[in-house]
């Protein structure tokens, strides 16, 4: 008898992530890979030059549990110059191995039995897996197709004497949409003298288009004092492999963020610790990464005009939407199965961050690219 067979799973509706699906899907058919988000350049030499010095160095044991105190110096000023948010080094600051890490621990300290937990759809995939793994239960507000735009109203109706956290993502993933300093004020009307946790997943804060401030929730006092706010150096400095990040909330959350924590990575990457406390010295790197990154949405954009597909408008991220509603009928998924088998490109079909049965015929599409790469999706693209 097969004994694992007989064990029931925790998680029935779980399967492998749709990023390493595509991923491997794009390999084993040769395909362009556009669909997991991760840059095709390299991060910055004097980056990859400090962490080869640390190792050598000899810094290669454990950090400090809740991250080396100069890299946390260096995060505090770096919110207080950006947002006029002031954080504690010692106390509200934890430095994690990478954002999914982070989403998972911020959760599981404050999520348990039946806990309600209001998310946002189209949602990052890690979010229900999490909440469910805690014993919480997902309720789903909609970002409604096309414009992905949140009904406040809407999340008011779902909020009970259970809700114990709001969830939010901006510069959004996968629509590329943002939420505005009045999307933040009624968040905080409706959270007001109730006793809700806030998650704000801001991984793509220096990536946002057209001249548009990141509304972090760091500059709402009355949110952030309230707020887990989650952050990537991975997608900040092209790095998503090395799997590094961090996470703020005022001191008595990061308390219990630590008691969870230190029992589930307890600390991490010591060199590149070193390394990132350095680099974020070198401000014009994060400041400068909406401008290079909006000349590659451009250079997408604009080799799509006289496709069939028609675009949705991506403000921030490094994705693009394509709706493919004027060359197939099929399904996303089928849609873009036979792309990456038949046109030998790949992308995410969008309903992959829906529970819901939810097909609009659009993809999303990875342009942290190299122009070669670019060009060569667009030259598929444009003859379909
Ligand atoms: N965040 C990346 C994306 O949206 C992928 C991360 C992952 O593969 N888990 O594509």
């Amino acid at each position: 008898m097969n004994f694992a067979a007989n064990i029931k799973s925790k998680f029935p509706k779980v399967g492998t992530t749709i990023f390493t699906k595509m991923s491997a899907m794009a390999k084993e058919h040769g395909a362009l890979n556009l669909s997991q988000g991760f840059p095709d350049f390299s991060p910055p030499a004097s980056l990859i030059k400090a962490v080869s010095h640390y190792m050598e160095a000899g810094m290669n044991q454990y950090a400090p549990m809740a991250g080396l105190t100069s890299l946390r110096e260096r995060i505090a000023e770096k919110m207080y110059e950006n947002y006029s948010a002031q954080y504690n080094p010692e106390s509200e600051i934890t430095i994690v191995p990478g954002g999914t890490i982070g989403i998972y621990a911020a959760i599981a300290s404050v999520v348990k039995d039946n806990d309600e937990v209001i998310i946002f759809e189209p949602a990052y995939d890690s979010y229900v897996p999490a909440i469910e793994a805690n014993g919480g239960k997902a309720i789903f507000a909609e970002l409604k197709f096309p414009t992905y735009k949140p009904n406040w109203d809407e999340v008011k109706k779902l909020t009970t004497a259970r809700t114990k956290m709001i969830i939010i993502n901006t510069p959004h993933n996968p629509t590329g949409s943002i939420l505005s300093a009045q999307d933040m004020m009624k968040l905080e009307k409706l959270v007001k003298d109730r006793d809700i946790v806030i998650l704000s997943d801001e991984v793509y804060e220096h990536i946002i288009f057209d001249g548009v401030e990141h509304q972090s929730i760091a500059r709402f006092p009355e949110l952030a004092k309230r707020s887990f706010l989650v952050y990537s150096f991975g997608k900040t400095y092209h790095a998503t492999g090395w799997k590094m990040g961090y996470v703020l909330a005022p001191e008595a959350l990061t308390e219990e963020f630590r008691k969870i924590y230190q029992y589930m990575a307890f600390a991490c990457n010591t060199p590149m610790q070193y390394a990132f406390a350095e680099i974020l010295k070198e401000k014009e790197l994060y400041l400068g990464l909406s401008e290079m990154y909006r000349e590659r949405r451009d250079y997408f954009v604009n080799g799509l005009k006289g496709s069939r597909f028609k675009l949705k408008p991506s403000v921030g991220t490094y994705f693009q939407l394509l709706d493919y509603s004027k060359i197939s009928d099929l399904g996303e998924m089928e849609f873009a199965e036979w792309l990456v088998k038949e046109k030998k490109i790949a992308a995410i079909p969008v309903s992959s961050f829906y529970r819901k049965n939810d097909n609009h015929q659009v993809l999303r599409f990875c342009f942290a690219k190299n122009n070669d790469t670019l060009d060569k999706g667009l030259e598929i693209l444009c003859k379909l």
